[in-house]
């Protein structure tokens, strides 16, 4: 085991600064949220080597900031390490859109995440480290159920946006959450100063500064971010003439990746894809947002615990106890809160989806609130929902979820069944 004092801290003092108790020398680099232009704005510091130029509480890098802790502490990584951003600005243009300059629009990420080479330079000049919580690159997917779409004659390559081979091109975008807490206190209808304890007290106490400085207004929680896949051209979103098709997904390994039939969830994704590629076909743009919000926000341990439960009860899998199981393992049916959900597409300037491929009325409700107008709604065809998955689906129906088709009645629910523990 390595002593503490081998970790390579370029000479500084390796005394611990507690942030409990802060020494009131903080000078924070001036940060003026919703500001007419960048450079009014000012950049969101959250480097630890700021020190006291540091106007954000927490890390980068949401959850792996843990993993740099391990490499710093395990001298494979030096804390003073600078990154070399040459090369990585965005590989095509988005921005800057109306809704980067409203303080109300958008509180969950920094709209000018993806430019602070450029909008921050003259920071960068004086010598501060400044971190992209943005990045927009361009990608090939290979998604093999498109294929068979393909051949079965619903989807056309283009050989554009859809290759012959199935294969799809798209922008993609990664965003890291920064959390602006006055604004996010709004949107949950809460006082900032309530927030700030909670996430204090729910963290074990992680961020004191939630507490110790309330000048400092932003945050960089320790939670998953969310990447977003555009089919087709981005002008499209400014044109009225023009249709816009979004899929609004949070994440579920177990089915997204492995293919799990419990849910919906590939199957939806894959009909959001394929919704997205025949709007970009037709002139317009498809947009994927995906957020990293595994099992409604509450984890894949409390997920796999509600399955075992509800497998297990008396009477079976059944869609009319489909929620309840869920409240008896984590006290609520869903900690997804859709309140900070349109912001990526507040960012995107989106204004109007024409094709909204979901059937969440939270979701829905999320984007008129936000003044996003939403056209159609395209629910996932029965012949894609897999047969354990009725239970979800029937109860999901029940409890709003938009379907085009009258709720299912009260025997529906009952006799909805999934497959027990000892049928695997
Ligand atoms: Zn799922």
């Amino acid at each position: 085991m390595k002593d503490e004092t081998s970790i390579d801290n370029g000479g500084k003092s390796r005394h611990i600064i507690l942030t409990s108790h802060p020494t009131g020398d903080q000078k924070p680099v001036p940060l003026k949220w919703g500001a007419s232009s960048a450079r009014e704005r000012g950049p969101v510091v959250g480097t630890l080597g700021a020190g006291a130029q540091r106007n954000a509480i927490g890390a980068h890098s949401g959850s792996y900031a843990l993993y740099r802790a391990l490499a710093v502490a395990s001298g494979s990584l030096s804390p003073e390490h600078i990154p070399d951003l040459t090369d990585t600005t965005p590989a095509t243009r988005i921005g800057p859109n109306r809704q980067w300059y409203d303080a109300e629009k958008i509180v969950s990420l920094d709209p000018f995440g993806h430019t602070v080479t450029d909008s921050f330079a003259e920071h960068a000049e004086q010598g501060l480290d400044i971190r992209p919580t943005i990045a927009v690159t361009k990608a090939r997917l290979t998604v093999p159920e498109l294929l068979g779409e393909i051949d079965s004659g619903r989807l056309q390559p283009d050989g554009g946006i859809l290759l012959e081979t199935g294969e799809a091109n798209v922008t993609k975008v990664a965003i890291e959450p920064v959390w602006y807490l006055p604004g996010v206190a709004k949107r949950f209808g809460t006082a900032e100063a309530d927030l700030r304890r909670t996430l204090f007290e729910q963290t074990g106490g992680m961020f004191s500064e939630l507490v110790t400085r309330p000048d400092l207004k932003v945050f960089l929680p320790p939670i998953g971010g969310i990447t977003m896949y555009i089919f087709g051209a981005l002008a499209a979103i400014a044109d009225p003439a023009r249709k816009v098709a979004c899929r609004v997904h949070d994440e579920c390994n177990g089915s997204d990746v492995f293919g799990s039939d419990i849910c919906t969830c590939r199957p939806y994704l894959i009909h959001g894809i394929d919704g997205c590629i025949k709007t970009a076909q037709g002139n317009g743009v498809g947009i994927i947002v995906y957020n990293r919000k595994e099992g409604r926000a509450l984890g894949e341990v409390t997920k796999f615990l509600v399955y075992n439960a509800r497998k297990r009860q008396a009477g079976g899998d059944r869609a009319d106890a489909y929620f309840e199981r869920t409240e008896c393992v984590a006290g609520v049916q869903d900690v997804r809160f859709q309140e900070l959900m349109p912001d990526p597409l507040h960012w995107l300037g989106v204004t109007r989806i024409d094709r909204f491929i979901s059937m969440s009325n939270m979701k829905y409700d999320a984007m008129v609130e936000q003044g996003i107008e939403i056209g159609e709604r395209i629910a996932i065809p029965d012949e894609m929902i897999p047969e354990d998955a009725q239970v979800e689906m029937q109860a999901k129906k029940a409890a709003g979820y938009f379907s085009g088709e009258p709720a299912p009645a009260a025997e529906d629910l009952t006799d909805t069944r999934g497959r027990n523990l000892h049928d695997y």
